[in-house]
């Protein structure tokens, strides 16, 4: 059909802007946008044959012989076609008045879709069709399915792609004996045949992406990252820090004053630490230590030496909770050594802030503890030389950048980083590949192992019974309600429920409740009774989950454990067997149990190791969920899988080194193509 110009202008216009919103911009961006999955449209079949089949998908063809609008119950297109072999209906609930016409009767179609036996015979509903000449010709390879995004359809991706692909500039970034060495298809064929599988093509590989034309692509993006990654370390190496080189008499004095001696393990990370701490360009390091392995002890000696360096420091935590129970701990340690700590949330009265923001301001405060509060404008530190960030995976990206710009002028600040949650080896050397990390793979000693057991929840009464004899024992319980999902108002509703019943069950005990909704005043009033044994049971949604430190609580129950996931159970495990008394964890299951759930139950049940549950946590739910989505390393890939694909990492990885030390010029240009074709300008996102 022939169209004015102008039409055609601002068709193309828009489509371009369509395209832009994918982030396609460049022909590269194009050819490089592939197929999320193919249809087979090389075969029609009768609609006989069709008939038969049921159920799967099927293209069939025929003449249309009647063409109606319907009003029962409501206005649709019914169409009927026959191919001599059957009749077949297709039914248009949503449909254009040019559809009516262009299916007239007499049209010849060729219909894909789903066929259905329905009340008045085969029907196919919203079938893909097509309008064809007599004798047209089947597709010789697969039909792409590309992702698409608002108003642009699929001949228009195909059509802009396929443009695309005859312009582009095909030249192989990967030099020629790489390729050889590690058997990589070339990179024109490889993705040709991505677009346009043949007939003959291994389809279960291209499903899986286990085809070599797959690899080939998953190399390049894996390349890339890892080229990005090694460059924006060497871009933070050339930033400024304070060297903060004097571990003086804070430190020594702090250390001496600890009512333990360190373990090894926290010996070792400190040096590492403090070895980062003394260059003259920032430190980024994270220190994973299973729950209870005594990482704030670590960052508060890290922070000692920022202070007898010259320098302040500042520690941020993501719950009120567990930031005040830091500054209580932090403010105990270094108070009578004469370090002003300040005290920096949310919930703070006016004036206090400002007190705060003043000592903050001035330098009194050599050391700062808080929550997000840390980060507003309105904080301004007099030199910040050392930003620890506690639990920082509950913490975004841009909240990360936000402390590290809190630097004095052209000096950032050294950051450390703690995580309780262990990252698996392949995520970590992707997302995490500017990152140093340090590991606390021991517990301090004299903690007795956890005791796990998985029990019916119709078992509920004999359980009560158990916290009873605990409590008489001298010991405490924390009981932790059901999480539920999709009611924040239900989840609190059950906590207050659960109180007043383990209250009423437990009438010689002190029963507390604490829950999210609750004022931090309150549950400050509710946590102190609780540490200082004048609460025996304490009832606690998952606000207990991150850091809470009673080492006398050794006894856990968590109600409908199968509700939560691994890494959820594990830190709300390590709220007990933190003292010297042995510890039981009480996991209370509605049955039947789902698949998922066993094997989460008998992975608590089988260890308490951080590591192997962590392992075993991504064998159940794949690496998306370990980490916010927009910063896992995985949210930058989009061809590459971190769990099936672990060995091609550990090669790009290797293949960047090389590249990157080689200093020739054509390495250099090799690395520049390279990049700009793969990441364009996206490798911003990459660096923080
Ligand atoms: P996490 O690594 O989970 O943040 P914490 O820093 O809260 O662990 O430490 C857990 C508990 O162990 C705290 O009560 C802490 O005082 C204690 N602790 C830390 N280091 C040692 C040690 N070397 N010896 C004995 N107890 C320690
Ligand atoms: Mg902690």
């Amino acid at each position: 059909m022939p169209v004015s110009p102008s039409k055609t202008t601002k068709k193309t216009v828009s489509a371009e802007a369509k395209l832009a919103k994918l982030g396609l911009h460049t022909d590269m961006d194009l050819v490089l946008h592939l197929p999320m999955r193919y249809e087979d449209e090389t075969q029609v079949i009768t609609i006989e044959e069709a008939r038969l089949h049921g159920g799967d998908t099927s293209q069939v063809e025929g003449v249309v012989t009647k063409n109606e609008i319907a009003y029962k119950p409501r206005r649709q297109l019914l169409v009927h076609i026959s191919d001599g072999t059957g009749d077949l209906q297709l039914r248009f609930m949503n449909f254009y008045g040019s559809q009516v016409k262009q299916l007239a009767e007499g049209t010849r179609v060729r219909v894909r879709g789903e066929l259905k036996h329905g009340f008045f015979g085969a029907e196919m509903v919203h079938p893909a069709y097509k309008v064809v000449n007599e004798g047209a010709p089947l597709p010789t390879s697969l039909t792409p399915v590309y992702p698409a995004g608002e108003g642009l359809s699929q001949p228009v991706l195909r059509r802009a792609i396929g443009e695309a692909m005859k312009r582009v500039d095909w030249t192989d970034t990967i030099p020629a004996d790489v390729r050889r060495q590690l058997q990589l298809s070339d990179l024109e064929p490889a993705v040709k045949l991505l677009h346009y599988p043949p007939q003959q093509v291994d389809e279960h590989a291209l499903a899986d992406r286990s085809h070599p034309a797959w690899t080939r692509v998953k190399f390049d993006e894996l390349l890339a990252q890892q080229l990005s990654l090694k460059r924006a370390q060497r871009a933070r190496r050339a930033k400024g820090s304070p060297a903060l080189t004097k571990v003086g008499a804070l430190s020594r004095n702090l250390e001496a004053a600890l009512p333990f001696k360190l373990t090894g393990a926290q010996k070792r990370v400190l040096a590492e630490i403090s070895a980062d701490l003394r260059q003259p360009y920032p430190m980024q390091r994270l220190l994973q230590g299973d729950v209870g392995s005594g990482k704030t002890v670590v960052s508060a000696l890290a922070a000692a030496q920022a202070i007898d360096s010259g320098y302040q420091a500042a520690l941020m935590a993501p719950t009120e909770i567990l930031a005040e129970q830091h500054f209580r701990k932090i403010a105990a340690w270094m108070e009578p050594l004469g370090v002003k700590v300040a005290w920096l949330t949310g919930s703070l009265k006016k004036k206090e802030k400002q007190a705060a923001y003043d000592m903050i301001e001035s330098g009194e405060a050599r050391l700062v503890v808080g929550t997000h509060a840390l980060l507003q404008d309105v904080v301004t530190f007099e030199n910040l030389g050392l930003s620890i960030v506690d639990e920082q995976h509950r913490f975004g990206v841009g909240q990360r950048l936000t402390l590290r710009n809190k630097g004095v002028e052209g000096a950032v600040p050294h950051q450390l980083m703690m995580s309780a949650t262990p990252i698996p080896r392949t995520l970590a050397m992707t997302y995490y590949a500017d990152l140093e990390v340090s590991v606390i793979d021991e517990l301090p000693p004299g903690r007795s192992p956890i005791v796990t057991r998985a029990i019916d929840q119709n078992r509920r009464d004999e359980v009560i019974e158990r916290v009873h004899a605990a409590a008489l024992e001298g010991r405490q319980i924390y009981w932790v309600c059901p999480l539920i999902e999709e009611s924040e108002a239900l989840q609190l509703q059950t906590a207050t429920e659960t109180h007043a019943l383990l209250a009423e069950a437990l009438p010689d005990l002190n029963v507390g409740l604490v829950h999210g909704r609750m004022k931090p005043a309150e549950k400050q009033v509710v946590m102190d009774a609780f540490s200082a044994n004048e609460m025996q049971v304490l009832v606690a949604t998952t606000v207990i989950e991150v850091g809470v430190d009673v080492p006398n609580a050794s006894l856990m129950v968590i109600e409908h454990a199968e509700r939560f996931g691994l890494s959820q159970l594990h830190q709300l495990r390590g709220r007990v067997g933190r003292g010297s008394a042995a510890s039981v964890c009480l996991l209370l299951y509605q049955s039947p149990l789902g698949h998922v759930a066993k094997q989460r139950l008998m992975t608590m049940r089988e260890t308490t190791d951080g590591f192997e549950i962590a392992r075993r946590d991504l064998e159940i739910r794949g690496p998306g969920e370990f980490l916010g989505a927009r910063q896992s390393g995985q949210a930058m890939l989009r061809f590459a899988d971190l769990e099936t694909d672990g060995w091609l990492v550990d090669q790009a990885r290797d293949v960047a080194h090389d590249l990157l030390h080689a200093n020739t010029p054509e390495k250099a240009a090799t690395v520049e193509a390279h990049l700009a074709r793969w990441l364009g300008g996206r490798e911003e996102f990459l660096k923080v």
